[in-house]
């Protein structure tokens, strides 16, 4: 529930102070494995800039915002999943059960899905 960086346990990945099976990098995101996976295939895109969630991106964010959404499709493509499918998920704050806020999204996929909506 950080709101400040120092606080953040997703900026204590980037910044190499907390470990995490990393499977995709570059200048704008990180993604890595989910702690608690709900699937056989569960991982966190993330920004590297801090945006505590949705509602607080600006338009300067629309460029990562875009690069999140291939960088989802090059993971899926990378760990097989790309043919059969995927949920690409962002809980935003209270209501939609965020519980870390630095924005992240959910690329989960490896078995059929719950219909969410
Ligand atoms: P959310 O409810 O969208 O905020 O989800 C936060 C997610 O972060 C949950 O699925 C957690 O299992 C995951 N998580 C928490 N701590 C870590 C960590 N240190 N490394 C990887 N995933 C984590
Ligand atoms: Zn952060």
């Amino acid at each position: 529930m950080a709101d400040l960086p120092s606080d953040c346990i997703f900026c204590g990945i980037i910044e190499g102070k907390i470990s995490a099976k990393v499977v995709y990098q570059d200048e704008k995101v990180m993604a890595f494995e989910d702690i608690k996976p709900i699937a056989p295939v569960h991982i966190l895109i993330v920004p590297r800039k801090h945006i505590p969630d949705l509602t607080k991106t600006t338009a300067e964010d629309v460029d990562v915002l875009g690069h999140i959404q291939w960088v989802a499709a090059e993971i899926a493509r990378q760990q097989g999943i790309a043919e059969r499918g995927f949920k690409l998920v962002n809980n935003c704050r209270a209501d939609g059960g965020q519980v870390i806020y630095h924005l992240h999204y959910h690329l989960i996929g490896g078995k059929l899905l719950k219909y969410i909506v």
